[in-house]
């Protein structure tokens, strides 16, 4: 083994001696961000090792991996080789090479979740399809292909609608609004137009968007995540408040919804479950992540189980944990670049300089190598006895940020 990521294609941080851990399968994630270093970390505990595959060499995930693969996880032959060297695969990201997948899998390659999966929730219109398939309430939508479909559309659903890039989205980017008919087009042009492949959502007019993460054993059993309110700012998750204050009914009904979701899809893992509450208290469901989720990073210290720690003990075959919250609440704040290169490393460092002097506040810095505006670069997770006090020490943290407005 070598030390040096530049040495060969796989560095492997130890050598593959031990042979009676808690599982002997090494892990293969595909994807380094931030998840995939959050899995690393639950990892260490349970001495689970977990082999990354990321093209970048400083991804978040390297430094702390057992091993890291310098490469594309959307290259075929790249990723039927890191398969190769692990015992499971699975994904950190749903953005990956499904083809070959389903291919590995049928060659007897152990995926969890399964390709289906990830094929189903890759591309978000067949996941809206499939949802509607099995019965789960969703926001009404259509394809559109051409700017006549589009127009249609609107009469149907009415302004504002949302429209959305099948493929490749994150952080709302993939997302366009459009509050007239004389506003599709520019949307669909900042989408990069039809020919990356659309579809438009009728408007959710939610009051609140709730998430639930559910795992799945590879047993088939199953424990939901307490629900929790997540809220976005230009897109892109700001605040996730765990417990949601919903009334019982709603935490029962949301719960039920994100538990059949998940039904409907194959394999082992965790699931986030994106879900909206609108004024007349229906459920409706927004979309599903097939791996841990920005809405579950307060696990860490408020569950007695990690999603983290969740999701490998699933993808393993280990016994899955307690979700259960061991503190009565919890705020998630994400640090998000607010300025590109060092101008905005400062700004995140003042922040956490401030919240490393909170009772209960836990800070998470990815690593990443680049600083961007509106980019994910860590988060700050506050538990405590209750929200009032949560929301009072948040506020502490961001208040000399002057220019934010909160
Ligand atoms: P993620 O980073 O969660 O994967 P994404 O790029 O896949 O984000 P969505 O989850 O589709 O984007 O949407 C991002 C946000 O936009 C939602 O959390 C919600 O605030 C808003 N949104 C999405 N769809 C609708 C809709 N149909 N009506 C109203 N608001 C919506
Ligand atoms: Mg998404
Ligand atoms: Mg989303």
């Amino acid at each position: 083994p070598c030390s040096s990521h530049d040495a060969s294609p796989i560095s492997e941080n130890r050598e593959n001696k031990h042979v009676h851990g808690v599982s002997e399968k090494i892990v293969g994630v595909l994807g380094g961000g931030q998840l995939g270093r959050m899995l690393c970390q639950a990892a260490s505990q349970l001495a689970i090792k977990v082999m990354i595959l990321d093209p970048s060499k400083n991804c978040s995930a390297s430094a702390l991996s057992y091993g890291h693969m310098v490469d594309s996880f959307d290259d075929s032959a790249t990723v039927e080789e890191f398969a190769k060297r692990c015992g499971v695969l699975t994904v950190e990201i749903e953005h990956v090479d499904v083809d070959t997948l389903e291919k590995l899998e049928k060659q007897g390659v152990d995926c969890q979740p399964k390709a289906s999966t990830i094929r189903i929730i890759q591309d978000k219109y067949m996941q809206k399809v499939h949802f509607s398939q099995h019965g789960i309430p969703l926001p009404e939508f259509m394809e559109i292909s051409d700017i006549e479909g589009a127009r249609k559309a609107g009469e149907l659903f009415g302004y504002p609608l949302m429209i959305k890039s099948k493929r490749l989205a994150y952080d709302g980017r993939g997302n366009a609004v459009a509050n007239n008919q004389d506003e599709l087009s520019s949307a669909v042009t900042a989408l990069g137009g039809f020919s990356r492949g659309l579809y438009i959502e009728k408007w959710a007019p939610f009051v609140k968007e709730l998430a639930v993460i559910v795992a799945r054993g590879r047993d088939g059993s199953m424990v939901c995540y307490p629900v929790v309110e997540t809220i976005h700012r230009d897109n892109i998750c700001h605040i996730v408040k765990a417990p949601a204050d919903v009334p019982w009914k709603i935490n029962k009904l949301a719960t039920d919804v994100a538990q059949k979701a998940v039904g409907s899809l194959e394999g082992a893992g965790v699931f986030a479950v994106e879900l909206f509450l609108t004024e007349d208290s229906q459920i409706l469901l927004n979309e599903v992540a097939p791996r841990p989720h920005n809405s579950g990073h307060q696990t860490i210290e408020c569950c007695y189980t990690s999603q983290f720690e969740q999701h490998l003990r699933a993808v393993v075959g280990l016994p899955l944990g307690d979700p259960s919250m061991r503190t009565p609440a919890s705020i998630m704040y994400n640090i998000l670049g607010e300025d590109d290169g060092e101008a905005g490393f400062k700004l995140a460092h003042r922040l956490i300089a401030r919240a490393l002097c909170i009772p209960g506040a836990s800070v998470h810095w990815y690593d990443k190598p680049e600083m961007r505006k509106q980019r994910k670069m860590g988060h700050i997770t506050l538990v405590g006895q209750s929200m009032g006090v949560l929301e009072q020490r948040l506020q502490c943290i961001l208040s000399e940020q002057s220019h934010q407005v909160h």
